[in-house]
């Protein structure tokens, strides 16, 4: 089928002239019954990508026919790029998508895949596993490949391994066509991290809870001033912005009565500027199928959208088991600069979700000084609150579950 594509917000037709270092709002293109794209360098990416850390299962295995079925869907409909990592779904994930893409042409499809930083010990390593990961896959090189899941605990042995220098005699032969790294560290440390090297791309945690209440959008500020171009993840932070709160649902329905929480936590996403492409771990076919019509029918969020979200965000904020608004009185009086609202949101999170993984991720992109170990039970804090909670006790009670 000859495919009719049009560009949305630019009056100016995307040609090889056209080009930009990453991408921006502007370079929405839409194609009949297609995922919308965005031009990427000297290719289009779709705004969709299946993300392959949630795969379906059947007892302990991939289930391979729900996987076919979902990978069929995403490809008829262009959403044709796959983000998979050594570690996802006890390391059966890159198997399984490598199986799943068997039969397709290797030109129509994207696949990602990531470094993992945990398992190296020598520089010799990262060519060993990423020769390994290839053969998982079934496949001879990586579109996307990034160092995975940079954070204070592994940037030490990111650099002992000289992993950028390594990846980038990959990606001359050929093995690597765009070179970045995923994130769950510091604001210090990404700011280093972006000058060792012109990444193609950085892979970064944003979704419309996270981007005042855990400063994600510091990060993603750093990224933007490197001109770094973003995939993000977790844009729906693990499904806990898939099932909201009766109040916070009520809100949406009122102001967005067509909408569901998904598609608008995704659209949020893709709406920041220089985004390349959500990743969105999906678990069946049904799923599939919502997140693929909400990026063929794909809008960015309006103004008042936006305004929707922030209030969707304080309505979260505050319904959790601690009543915690994030209305940051407290922190303007903290001699020690503790993230309290932030410790609050992530626990609240937590309590409801259960993903303790995702707790401790999160937490520990808070800088050592934002942490509720550094309380020093001063008080000056629950002067200021106007929720009258007792903050350094609630603190110590986060930190104990966190060091659990
Ligand atoms: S009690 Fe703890 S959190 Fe509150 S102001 Fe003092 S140091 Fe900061
Ligand atoms: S003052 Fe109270 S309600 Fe406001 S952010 Fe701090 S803990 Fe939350």
């Amino acid at each position: 089928m000859k495919r009719r594509e049009f560009i949305i917000n630019s009056t100016v037709a995307l040609s090889g002239t056209a080009l930009l270092t990453g991408c921006g709002k502007k370079e929405l293109i839409r194609s009949e019954n297609q995922v919308v794209r965005r031009k990427y360098k000297d290719i289009t990416v779709p705004l969709l990508a299946l993300g392959c850390m949630r795969l379906p299962m059947r007892g302990a295995e991939v289930d391979m026919q729900e996987l076919d079925k979902m990978v069929e869907y995403c490809m008829q409909h262009g959403a044709n790029y796959f983000d998979t990592a050594y570690m996802y779904v006890d390391e059966k994930s890159e198997i399984a998508i490598g199986k799943a893409l068997k039969k397709y042409n290797r030109k129509d499809f994207m696949l990602a895949d990531k470094s993992p930083i945990y398992m190296m010990n020598k520089p010799e390593d990262v060519r060993r596993i990423f020769e390994e990961q290839l053969n998982k896959c079934q496949v001879d090189y990586f579109d996307f490949y990034m160092c995975h899941n940079i954070n204070k605990n592994t940037v030490d042995t990111y650099r002992k391994v000289n992993m950028v220098d390594e990846l980038v005699k990959l990606k001359k032969e050929g093995k690597i066509k765009y070179l970045g790294f995923s994130f769950h560290g510091t604001p210090e440390i990404l700011k280093d991290v972006v000058k060792d090297y012109k990444w193609d791309f950085a892979q970064l945690q944003i979704n419309y809870l996270d981007w005042d209440v855990v400063k994600a959008h510091e990060q993603y500020d750093i990224v933007q001033a490197e001109k770094i171009p973003v995939t993000v993840m977790e844009p729906l932070r693990g499904g806990g912005l898939v099932n909201l709160s009766e109040n916070a649902l009520k809100k949406l329905k009122e102001a967005c009565p067509d909408t569901t929480p998904a598609a608008f936590g995704l659209r949020w996403a893709a709406s920041r500027d220089n985004v390349v492409t959500v990743l969105s771990g999906m678990s069946n076919l049904e799923q599939v199928k919502e997140n693929i019509q909400t990026f063929i029918d794909y809008k960015d969020l309006t103004e008042q959208e936006e305004k929707v979200a922030d209030e969707l965000a304080k309505i979260i904020q505050s319904q959790g088991e601690i009543n915690c608004t994030a209305c940051k009185y407290c922190t303007e009086v903290c001699p020690r600069g503790i993230n309290i609202p932030a410790i609050f949101s992530l626990y609240n999170q937590y309590k409801v979700s259960k993903n303790k993984m995702m707790f401790k991720i999160y937490y520990e992109t808070l800088a050592e000084n934002e942490k509720a170990d550094k309380c020093i039970k001063c008080n000056l804090c629950n002067r200021n609150c106007p929720q009258s909670l007792d903050i350094p006790t609630l603190l110590a009670k986060v930190d104990e579950e966190y060091k659990k």
